[in-house]
């Protein structure tokens, strides 16, 4: 068993509050994700479940013993940072046995784990190569082998695919969820990459100015971001003034500018009454983008193609003439024309509203 546990945490430099009363427990085996703009408090909260830092006031605890005594050399916390540099003049093989050696293990015993964990990470082969002598991802794999030889109980990534180019980062992402849930060890990867978070993490931690503003399934994060701040981070690039109606069925729509947006939320349910300022939330690519006579018969919107720009997958096409914003679509496959007219539908149920 290994739950991790924080109980308002907090750290403070002078009058700076770096880390502000924060609650997080990670369940045993769980993989949570610590996510959020440089600054914000991440690696010092993961500096603190190490050991590495104080905390100013509050509690890390693992299965109920409180660590904040504990130095962090027995603490049984594993840690790779990104720019946790291996030691140039040893082999892959020793920069994993070092930890052991430390802990004056016998040399039979240190041997079987450091090969167990080599074929774990699948450098079995490359066991007497120097770091110089491999790539950054293999060199990243010994780190991470380092980190896990010592069987801790809790792994802590800070940044740990920084570094890497995108199809070496894809590749270890694969390789961290494996061994992670191949030894079922409680973990927390620091990262400010939304995408990273949600692929790799079993929930995800959004904070911002030291305090966690959403704890949820990378799904809810994603799908359903408690507040205009979570929703930017996510990716939701499109925010929409506007003022709340009552329809005549019982529904509400949001007056934009002199548009209305239907939301799929019965008046009395609304937690906005009529009159309400608001605003509305919605990713890029949840607009459908239609010609401007076909929106017209599905009900959506007419505007003006600002601008179109190609970035692989999809393009972003920014229109305007909307409720006085530019509007951001995302579109694959994207062929269509760079100016004119063209149509736009807001799915109600993609549709998030928050107060102004
Ligand atoms: P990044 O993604 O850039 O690594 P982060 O979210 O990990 O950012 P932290 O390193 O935890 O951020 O830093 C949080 C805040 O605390 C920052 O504003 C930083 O400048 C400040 N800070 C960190 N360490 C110290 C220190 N030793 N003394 C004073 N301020 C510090």
């Amino acid at each position: 068993m290994a739950v991790l546990t924080l109980t308002q945490l907090t750290k403070q430099y002078g009058s700076f509050t770096a880390v502000d009363h924060i609650d997080l427990t990670v369940e045993d085996g769980e993989m949570v994700a610590l996510l959020g703009e440089s600054g914000c408090g991440k690696t010092t909260t993961l500096r603190m479940i190490a050991g590495f830092t104080a905390p100013t006031s509050g509690e890390v605890a693992l299965d109920g013993r409180v660590l904040n005594a504990i130095p962090s050399y027995k603490r049984n916390v594993g840690i790779f940072f990104q720019n946790y540099a291996l030691f140039p003049h040893l082999t892959s093989y020793d920069n994993i046995a070092f930890g052991l050696k430390l802990q004056k293990l016998p040399q039979a015993e240190i041997k079987t784990r450091v090969e167990e964990i080599l074929r774990l990470v699948k450098l079995g082969e490359l066991a007497k190569r120097f770091p110089r002598e491999l790539s950054g991802g293999q060199q990243q794999r010994v780190a991470l082998a380092r980190a896990l030889v010592t069987r801790p109980h809790v792994l802590l990534l800070d940044e740990p695919l920084s570094n890497l180019d995108a199809k070496l980062r894809a590749e270890m992402q694969v390789e961290i969820k494996r061994i992670q849930r191949e030894l079922n060890i409680t973990t927390i990867i620091v990262t400010h990459d939304q995408e990273e978070a949600v692929s790799l993490a079993d929930r995800v931690v959004v904070m911002r100015c030291g305090k966690i503003l959403q704890t949820d399934t990378p799904q809810n994060i994603f799908d359903r971001p408690h507040n205009p701040f979570v929703a930017e981070f996510m990716g939701y690039a499109n925010f929409i003034p506007g003022v709340v109606e009552a329809t005549a069925e019982g529904l509400t729509s949001i007056l934009c500018g002199n548009k209305k947006l239907p939301v799929p939320v019965p008046a009395e349910a609304c937690p906005y009454p009529a009159g309400s300022e608001v605003q509305l939330a919605i990713r890029p690519e949840n607009i459908m983008l239609l010609t401007a006579e076909e929106a017209a018969k599905a009900g959506g919107l007419v505007g003006e193609i600002q601008s179109v720009t190609y970035k692989g997958i999809s393009s972003r096409i920014e229109v305007s003439g909307l409720f006085g914003q530019t509007v951001y679509v995302n579109v694959a496959g994207y062929d269509g024309p760079d100016t004119g007219s063209v149509g736009l539908v807001f799915p109600p149920h993609r549709l998030i509203v928050y107060p102004k």
